[in-house]
């Protein structure tokens, strides 16, 4: 026999703001578990010339544990020579040690090797929106020869192409494209 007396909760009021805004930014929440703050202040930390792509987004925030109040995060490097890195590790350092956390340890591992894989379907939109084709592991079909189809993030066209294997940093090629004339960072898909 199936009861169907129990009601669904009432939405508080940050879920109907959520629902018609959106999510709202990354903040620290103050309840939860000592791990969830902690994961959560983490994900704070944004690569610092990605600034609107979290390393939760990123995936490079791979692993966070809480053993008797020592914080434990494991990150991977998009790139193993990336400076950033070490300012990255500082950061996190920092952003969970102000979520009330005395003592942190970041953790670098190289193994297994960041794949832009681990970027999520958020991340991916973000980037986007930044003006920047997120990495794709979509080859062209047909008789288009070399490269990939980079959609370009302002007009949506595939018709684009490569102008310097080298972006901005190591991480991005730019490209330019056909239909808008706009030139723009491609994310190179790793
Ligand atoms: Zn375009």
């Amino acid at each position: 026999m199936v009861t169907t007396t129990a009601r669904a909760p009432r939405p508080t009021r940050a879920e109907a703001l959520e629902a018609v805004l959106g999510p709202a930014p990354v903040a620290v929440p103050r309840e939860g578990t000592d791990l969830e703050r902690a994961r959560a202040a983490a994900s704070t930390v944004c690569d610092p010339e990605l600034p609107v792509l979290s390393i939760a987004d990123l995936g490079v925030l791979r692993d966070v544990r809480v053993d008797e109040g020592v914080v434990s995060v494991v990150i991977t490097p998009t790139y193993s020579g990336c400076p950033m890195m070490q300012i990255m590790e500082r950061d996190v350092a920092a952003a969970v040690r102000a979520a009330g956390f005395a003592e942190v340890r970041v953790r670098t591992t190289l193994t297994p090797a960041w794949t832009t894989d681990w970027i999520s379907a958020d991340g991916r939109r973000r980037l986007e929106e930044f003006g920047i084709a997120p990495p794709t592991g979509t080859r062209p079909v047909g008789p288009i020869q070399g490269g990939l189809h980079v959609r370009c993030p302002h007009c949506r066209s595939l018709n684009t192409r490569e102008i310097s294997r080298f972006g901005s940093t190591a991480c991005k090629a730019i490209y330019a494209c056909r239909a808008c004339g706009e030139p723009f960072d491609y994310f190179k898909a790793l």
